[in-house]
């Protein structure tokens, strides 16, 4: 069998040949002249290939007639060029095999517009949507250009723990990790009946809400690392930009300073989001149609101009003087809320804003601090629709600093015994950044909803399947 994106790829060398193809039928349509069309997709891409079915040969019309929305299917035929309008070849059926019935009277997904709220309630049918289908493919793309990104400039892949001690001191909330006591007695008060250890074996630990404490200890070895992996934040509210399950790539690099990690991370979303511009238009455009109108001229922005640099004190002061009615007051030495970070990428500069320099007070205890005192060398990426894609900084390396920021903070030395040794023993000065590829594929596609961009979200509530 081929894949339907190959025949679309080179549909002249296809012309006359014969092939077979195996996917799901979308529609069917009968015409009164005795012939079916049967619009079949393999997920390869966006579009459906038509087959055309002459059901005066009754070997066909035994299985034509039982053809439906959501059928599996294999054809048999040969590729002729379409009179028809809307695509320019089609496949002339010999033989169809049907392999799953899906019964229309039952089966959820028809030829309509679901709305996105129907679709997550059918989270293991949803994927066999044009919408869902195309999200998958360019979170594959983006997922793939990370990688090609980073290996391009010298990178090396580590994998961070998923289970760990550290809870990355302010990163966000974190799910601990407790053992199944298989001895114990059924505990009727629980929920699931069973008894559980509070521990990951007498020790307490987390689910990692972040690599970069770990990633730090590669990079002051190899020089210039990333990891890319799930992370898992208890993010007790529903917003549509946050997960309790999300993926985040985290490249850390000795030797950068602030400016060094921005500019990393500026071409870095450049590299991905032209591999996307350039490797799934058709999916794109989807999303240019039915979601986001300006989504093309918003990626080109990006893609073509470099980004607006300012400090977080340079925030607050066209905040201030903006003149909008804000949900939240700004004051310097609070954090920005996402209101506030589309007026700036959306209204004030219409392109991607990098701010640096926060606030010691409202960052954690890691971040380098700067010559003034109050600011540390932090930066985040915010991007027109999304708000913050990027978080990072330049990482404390002075040893008295760094211990000082810890009793201020009050973080626990003892358990940070071996992020303190990284400044006792050959220390340099290093930066990374974390990003979220949800929020990627959320600027990339225009969707509102961070729910839509992943597989299987988990929020509130929420850990089907
Ligand atoms: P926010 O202000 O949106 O809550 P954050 O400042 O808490 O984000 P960081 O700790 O800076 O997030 O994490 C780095 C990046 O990880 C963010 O810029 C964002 O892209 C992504 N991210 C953070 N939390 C989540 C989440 N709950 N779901 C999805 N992505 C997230
Ligand atoms: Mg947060
Ligand atoms: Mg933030
Ligand atoms: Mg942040």
């Amino acid at each position: 069998a081929i894949r339907i994106d190959q025949i679309f790829k080179n549909e002249t060398a296809h012309l006359e040949k014969e092939v077979t193809i195996q996917g799901w039928v979308r529609t069917r349509r009968d015409s009164k002249a005795g012939i079916s069309f049967i619009e079949v997709n393999d997920g390869s891409c966006l579009r459906n290939l038509q087959v055309i079915a002459d059901r005066s040969r009754p070997e066909l019309e035994s299985v034509v007639e039982r053809l439906a929305t959501g059928c599996a299917v294999q054809v048999q035929g040969v590729v002729q060029a379409s009179p028809g309008k809307g695509q320019s070849i089609e496949v002339h059926a010999e033989r169809i095999d049907l392999f799953g019935w899906a019964d229309p009277a039952v089966y959820p997904l028809q030829k309509k517009r679901h709305s996105f709220e129907f679709l997550r309630t059918i989270g293991h049918l949803r994927p066999r949507t044009n919408t869902l289908g195309a999200v998958a493919r360019i979170r594959n793309r983006l997922s793939f250009a990370v990688h090609q990104f980073f290996q391009k400039e010298g990178f090396f892949y580590v994998h961070t723990p998923i289970i760990t001690s550290s809870d990355c001191e302010g990163a966000g909330e974190v799910f601990r990790v407790t053992t199944l006591d298989p001895a114990a007695p059924p505990a009727p008060g629980n929920p699931d009946g069973n008894v559980y250890s509070q521990d990951f074996f007498e020790k307490p630990a987390y689910l990692t809400v972040s690599g970069q404490l770990q990633a730090e200890i590669y990079a002051l070895a190899l020089g210039k690392v990333y990891t890319f992996g799930p992370t898992f934040r208890a993010e007790n509210s529903n917003t549509s930009r946050h997960l309790a399950e999300f993926w985040m790539i985290e490249p850390e690099m000795a030797f950068y300073d602030l400016q060094d990690n921005l500019e990393l991370a500026q071409s870095f979303i450049k590299y991905v989001i032209s591999a996307v511009l350039d490797d799934c238009q058709e999916d794109l455009n989807l999303f240019a149609r039915f979601v986001e109108p300006t989504l093309m001229e918003t990626l080109e922005t990006l893609v073509r101009e470099t980004f607006q640099v300012i400090t977080y004190t340079e925030a607050v002061e066209i905040l201030k003087k903006s003149g909008e009615s804000f949900d939240y007051p700004v004051e310097w030495g609070t954090d920005l809320q996402s209101e506030h970070e589309r007026y700036l990428t959306e209204k004030k500069f219409r392109k991607p804003v990098a701010i640096i320099d926060f606030p010691r007070a409202i960052k954690p205890f890691y971040m380098r601090v700067n010559d003034d005192e109050k600011t540390v060398a932090a930066v985040d990426v915010l991007v027109p629709r999304v708000g913050e894609i990027i978080g990072g900084s330049q990482r404390e390396e002075r040893l008295d600093v760094l211990l000082k920021q810890m009793e201020i903070k009050a973080v626990p030395a003892e358990e940070y015994q071996w992020y303190v040794d990284l400044r006792r023993f050959g220390s340099a000065p290093h930066s990374g950044f974390g990003l979220g590829l949800e929020r990627l594929v959320q600027f990339t596609t225009g969707l509102g909803n961070i729910r839509e961009v992943i597989p299987f979200p988990r929020t509130p509530g929420h850990a089907d399947f």
